[in-house]
């Protein structure tokens, strides 16, 4: 059943990207009485999956609450390891602080899962979705948004296709399409860094602590997974990750092991490596009429403090929050349209806080602690360590990391849609 639409289009909702956070949305919206089609240009089933490889994702405690609002969670645990403390940490410096599921009163304060797991847990739920058609491989080459409707021209099997909706989500990643498409303008600010990601096998237990800690060359993130593996995210200057890169696996873990230090003993075996340079993207704007970003369309961030997915996926529960609203009151017979734009605004204006806040917060992570002037790296050490002895500082941090500060959406406090 489709809602009351004042317009006759082929669907509801068209969401160009089936990536983690356009298939998040998909599902989020699965019970609602809307006919969605999601555009993917990469098979689910291709290894070349952009959105699906191996790297490590920590899913927030919040994210957690929003898969369990979802019915997807028990699927997803079963790949997950538990993140019981996060430690933070300076190379060489004094400071540090410790943040302990146990103190903020929670199972765990985050989870981490490989893409390519979480991907697998959400495609079969896809697979179950009456009312999705799943466009696959299938690429928007264009895309109008009108009054009532708007038009996206695909290519699919050498063959173009024209498809109409009352809405668009463009959940196509930081390379987005639709934003090229509309010509929506983004503010750019390139790291200068690269994200090195494999994983290490180290001599002792992780225990489920994710470590964060400062280098000189640049932050570093070790994150438990099973099996006693560490997901290891390396951030370094584009041309020593090149030169890392070609190292060895002996060589390797030789450069890394100083920078850890001895925390987890050796460090024994290193896997795969993948390199990413880091920049961050945000669009100067989120929604148009007929139009919403979500996800890395809407902001793409440096990895630092493992927030990108963690802060798309609140998109998704804000968004599927606007939109079951709107048709609950269609099926009242009350005159509204979900790609609308004042009920877009409702979308944009909610989501602009937490985008600016976690911005604000990974930037200022990036800065501070990319940084050798030596009254910074005192200042930091200093509130390292403040933040370790003054409980209302820790608690904050760790409401922050946990994806469950400012004002929520119904899935992300654990309420149904
Ligand atoms: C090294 C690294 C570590 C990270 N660690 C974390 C972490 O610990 N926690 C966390 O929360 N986040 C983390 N992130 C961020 C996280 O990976 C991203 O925020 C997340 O993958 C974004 O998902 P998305 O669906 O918005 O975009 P994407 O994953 O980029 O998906 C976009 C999809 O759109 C499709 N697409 C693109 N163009 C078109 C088109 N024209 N037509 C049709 N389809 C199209 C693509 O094929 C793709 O499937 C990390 C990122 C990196 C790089």
């Amino acid at each position: 059943m489709a809602s009351s639409n004042k317009q006759n289009t082929d669907y509801d909702l068209i969401i160009v990207g089936g990536g983690m956070v356009g298939a998040s949305l998909a599902c989020a919206l699965s019970k609602l009485p809307l006919r969605i089609a999601i555009i993917e240009a990469v098979p689910y089933q291709d290894n070349k999956q952009p959105s699906y490889d191996d790297r490590a994702i920590a899913l927030s405690f919040g994210s957690r609450r929003i898969f369990d609002g979802l019915g997807l969670w028990p699927d997803i645990a079963k790949h997950t390891t538990a993140i019981n403390r996060i430690h933070v940490s300076d190379q060489g410096r004094f400071g540090f602080t410790r943040l302990d599921n146990k103190q903020e009163n929670v199972d765990a304060l985050g989870y981490v899962i490989t893409a390519r797991n979480l991907g697998g847990a959400l495609v079969q739920q896809l697979d179950q979705i009456d009312n999705l058609t799943l466009l696959s491989p299938a690429k928007l080459i264009d895309l109008k948004l009108g009054d009532d409707h708007s038009t996206a021209v695909i290519e699919k099997n050498g063959k173009t296709e024209t498809l109409t909706a009352q809405l668009i989500v463009a959940a196509d990643g930081g390379n987005s399409a639709v934003r090229k498409l509309l010509d929506i303008h983004t503010t750019d600010h390139d790291y200068n860094q690269t994200a090195i990601v494999t994983n290490i096998t180290p001599e002792f237990s992780h225990q489920n602590i994710a470590y964060e800690r400062f280098t000189k060359h640049g932050p570093l993130a070790l994150l438990p997974m099973e099996n006693n593996r560490c997901a290891l995210v390396w951030t370094q200057s584009p041309q020593e990750a090149e030169r890392i890169l070609e190292l060895n696996d002996k060589d390797f873990l030789n450069e890394l092991q100083p920078c850890f230090g001895q925390r987890l003993g050796l460090l024994l075996k290193v896997g795969k490596r993948v390199a990413y340079p880091l920049k961050l993207v945000k669009a100067q704007e989120q929604v148009r009429n007929r139009l919403a970003l979500i996800g890395n369309a809407a902001h793409t961030l440096h990895p630092i403090a493992g927030q990108g997915f963690n802060l798309g996926l609140r998109d998704v529960a804000t968004l599927a929050q606007i939109i079951s609203d709107v048709s609950v009151n269609n099926n009242a017979q009350q005159n509204s349209d979900i790609g609308e734009l004042e009920v877009l605004k409702n979308y944009a204006q909610w989501r602009t806080r937490d985008h600016r806040q976690v911005i604000g917060f990974t930037n200022t992570l990036v800065e501070i602690f990319s940084n050798n002037f030596p009254p910074l790296a005192m200042a930091r050490n200093l509130g390292l360590i403040t933040t370790d002895i003054v409980p209302p500082l820790k608690h904050a941090l760790s409401k922050h990391s946990m994806g469950i500060s400012g004002k929520l959406p119904r899935l992300a406090r654990g309420l149904p849609l």
